[in-house]
């Protein structure tokens, strides 16, 4: 895939960049090497007034930086600026928490006697040169969402971007660089997909971090599996929304639909699969297609545009392909299911809600990245269960249930990163994000994504 920043809208090519050449890769690598070994000395609190400072600069470049991304992959403009003040808003928590979080763990005294040693402690040692591969979909947060910890932790970054969003790849660079990091803490490297395996290979990368689709995760996992390198995978999701009798039923409604539906429906945590207890399911369906119908699609630009294109041609093509597969096999269609017709220019998709799905359908057990719902019946809170986790993926889930014992089997038996109760995920700071099957390993957030790339190095002293 071409670097470049192209329309969703239109999908005209606004910019082109070249890739990288193997000299300039060096060259980068070399530098974040370089930095590290100076940038791992760096005390925390001067590592934390960098980050502030990285987090005020965004903070005051907000509407450029959310008209930046809304361009390069057509996500509403007022998401954009809600995606610019989430990252500030993690910058700064990370800025505030990591001294704590990465303070030396001291055992039990018991525990360090029994070691015959005087005293111990572990002390989270930064790992050093981190690869970020980074998805479209959230240009910004993904970014930050790595390289923040990575930064607090005394680690240097190298971030491959997604070919579609360069000019987003770009700001992030000059922002820490407008921050005073020092050179080659942060870098954009504009490389091809293909380029990446040998990124991973260099001796001079520790370790690497993907967000991305189950083929890439795999791709970047078998060469850091191969190299022995640690990684992290923050791969796809179909997450379940599971709605009881007990339910506020017109909040879950009003949730599910946005949940569905945010960013274009190309969100790895968006509630996908609706699983609707049989008591509920008519009413559910009707105030949430009316719902999904109520949707305004169009420029992304526009304040009253709730869904703008998708940000990919390939991207749409694959969501036609699988409500067409799932029409083909049965599947009725409640809304939507086709391009908007006063659409007719950019990578438009109404929003749709599909019923009567069965296991054979592509919709069934694929993620679908863009506002393409499934309903589905059940008769009881044991047959959600099955449904809910009959997937390959286990990212997130979301259940609305306002009764506590229901609540204890749904904590005890989704199998997912987090059960959302009474709402739908959302990411925060200080709350560990990631999942479990394909849908990944490792954790992003909180002290434990902040550890994720340290040396957890245990001091003994006899
Ligand atoms: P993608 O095609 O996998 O791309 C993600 C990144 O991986 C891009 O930088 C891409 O570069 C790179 N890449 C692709 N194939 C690669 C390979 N074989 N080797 C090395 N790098 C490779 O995913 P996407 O379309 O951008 O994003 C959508 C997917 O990301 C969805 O599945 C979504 O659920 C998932 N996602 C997960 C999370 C989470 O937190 N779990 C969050 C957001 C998105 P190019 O652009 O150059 O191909």
């Amino acid at each position: 895939m071409a670097i470049a920043t192209i329309d969703p809208r239109s999908g005209e090519t606004l910019a082109t960049f070249p890739p990288y050449d193997d000299q300039r890769v060096q060259s980068c690598l070399a530098k974040a090497a370089e930095a590290f070994d100076s940038y791992r000395t760096i005390p925390l609190d001067h590592r934390s007034r960098l980050l502030r400072g990285a987090a005020d600069l965004l903070a005051a470049d907000r509407e450029a930086v959310a008209r930046t991304m809304t361009t390069e992959m057509g996500k509403p403009v007022g998401q954009a600026r809600a995606e610019v003040d989430k990252c500030v808003k993690a910058m700064h928590w990370f800025a505030d928490r990591s001294p704590d979080l990465l303070a030396d763990d001291m055992p039990q005294a018991e525990d360090v006697a029994d070691s015959g040693a005087h005293g111990v402690r572990v002390r989270f040692r930064p790992l050093g040169v981190v690869l970020a591969v980074m998805p479209w979909n959230f240009p910004l947060w993904q970014v930050i969402r790595c390289a923040a910890p990575a930064l607090m932790a005394g680690d240097t970054v190298l971030l491959k971007h997604a070919s579609n969003v360069p000019q987003t790849a770009q700001l992030l660079q000059d922002l820490f660089t407008r921050a005073d990091y020092p050179d080659g803490c942060f870098q954009s490297l504009l490389v091809s997909a293909d380029q990446v395996a040998g990124v991973i290979r260099d001796d001079r990368v520790a370790a690497v971090s993907l967000t991305g689709s189950e083929s890439a995760g795999r791709a970047v996992a078998a060469v850091a599996g191969e190299q022995l390198k640690k990684c992290v995978l923050e791969l796809g999701g179909s997450d379940p929304f599971l709605v009881l009798p007990s339910a506020d039923l017109a909040a879950a409604v009003e949730t599910a639909v946005r949940a569905r539906v945010q960013n274009n429906g190309q969100s790895c945590i968006a509630a996908k699969r609706f699983i609707v207890h049989i008591d509920v399911f008519e009413e559910f369906e009707s105030a949430f297609v009316a719902g999904m119908r109520r949707l305004d699609v169009g420029d992304p630009f526009l304040e009253r545009t709730d869904i703008g294109p998708l940000a990919t041609e390939q991207g749409r093509t694959e969501v036609e392909a699988q409500v067409d597969d799932a029409r083909d096999k049965g599947a009725h269609v409640l809304c939507g299911g086709r391009r908007p017709p006063e659409q007719p220019n950019g990578w438009y998709y109404e929003p749709t809600v599909l019923t009567e799905i069965d296991p054979a359908m592509r919709v069934h057990h694929e993620e679908v990245f863009g506002p393409v719902a499934t309903l589905y019946r059940v008769a009881d809170l044991a047959q959600a269960v099955t449904a809910a986790n009959d997937t390959p993926y286990g990212l997130s889930s979301n259940a609305w249930t306002r009764d506590p014992t229901e609540q204890g089997v749904l904590a005890r038996e989704l199998q997912a990163g987090a059960v959302y109760f009474n709402g739908t995920t959302v990411s925060h700071p200080a709350f560990p994000f990631g999942g479990i099957r394909r849908s990944g390993y490792g954790r992003e957030l909180d002290g434990l994504g902040l550890r994720e790339f340290t040396n957890p190095t245990t001091l003994w002293y006899g």
